[in-house]
């Protein structure tokens, strides 16, 4: 049994233009990716091929949706798992996990007649933590498989392997992770400017109807400090309120009500947590 989901994903569908904002960050992946699409260039100069690119930032940001557009840019076959799913009882059973996740994706490339896979892994930290004085832990393990197979990763191999991680706790990380031919990219994906927040809820409000009488400029402007994610559950939470409420189109109160409702939310979240 492999840790992930994805034999089945194949090629995402996400575009980077379906990712609003964080342009700095979308350029540094492609840059970063074009290393992938062309290899043979870069081996020419002696180029160090990249073999793992770590996505940092706060949750909610857009990391997922980076990593699946990395996928179609390059034509690549997506698995993922999350860190938190390598967490057994069992010792081994982790470690196990992570040799099925990269079998797996070569098996989904040969299948899918692809050249490429990208693995992400989300929530790194969850397996990929420092490892403290010497201490035990029960997934020692499966962050050391996770190494070894990244050592194995060979340029020449019929599927080109990339791995990309995520985590909100790029300093929680152990430094074995971070040295030269593993995760030695960083790209900040960090919270969305007003700029970006425009974008994204422009992306969002695409398919919904609404009133000339909102300013999405206005929102963006009232929702400093809200993710990708609570955006896009900002106009989701407006058009539920347009509907409870029979009208035909979303209003500027609906809107109000919506960042309202988001912002809550995270404060109930955050005491149900502490
Ligand atoms: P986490 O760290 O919590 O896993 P993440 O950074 O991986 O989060 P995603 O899962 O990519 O975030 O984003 C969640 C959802 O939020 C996306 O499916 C999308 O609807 C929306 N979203 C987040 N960021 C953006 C963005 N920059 N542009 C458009 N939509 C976004």
């Amino acid at each position: 049994q492999g840790a992930n989901k994805g034999d089945a994903s194949a090629i995402p569908t996400t575009r980077f233009e379906e990712i609003g904002g964080q342009e700095h960050a979308k350029n540094e992946l492609k840059e970063a990716l074009d290393f992938l699409l062309h290899q043979d260039r870069m081996l020419e100069y002696g180029i160090r091929p990249i073999k793992g690119i770590l996505l940092a930032g706060p949750p909610g940001t857009g990391k997922t949706l980076m990593a699946k557009a990395a996928a179609h840019y390059t034509d690549s076959v997506f698995v993922s798992a999350s860190g938190s799913e390598f967490v057994e009882m069992y010792v081994g059973v982790g470690a196990q996990r992570v040799r099925g996740l990269f079998q797996d994706a070569r098996k989904a490339a040969k299948k899918n007649e692809k050249k490429s896979a990208i693995i992400f892994i989300d929530e790194i930290d969850v397996i990929g933590g420092k490892r403290e004085g010497g201490q035990q832990r029960e997934y020692d393990q499966t962050l050391n498989q996770l190494l070894t197979e990244m050592d194995g990763i060979r340029v020449d191999e019929e599927v080109r392997i990339l791995v990309m991680a995520a985590t909100n706790r790029k300093e929680m990380l152990d430094p074995a992770l971070l040295r030269p031919g593993r995760f030695d990219r960083h790209i900040l994906v960090d919270l969305p400017d007003k700029q970006a927040r425009l974008q994204i809820l422009s992306l969002h409000a695409r398919n919904k109807p609404l009133s000339p009488e909102v300013s999405l400029e206005q929102v963006a402007q009232d929702t400093f400090g809200f993710s990708g994610a609570q955006l896009e559950s900002l106009t989701n939470e407006a058009a539920i309120y347009a509907l409870r409420e029979g009208k035909k189109q979303l209003e500027p109160a609906h809107f109000q009500a919506a960042i309202d409702k988001v912002m809550m939310g995270e404060k109930t979240d955050r005491e149900a947590s502490h």
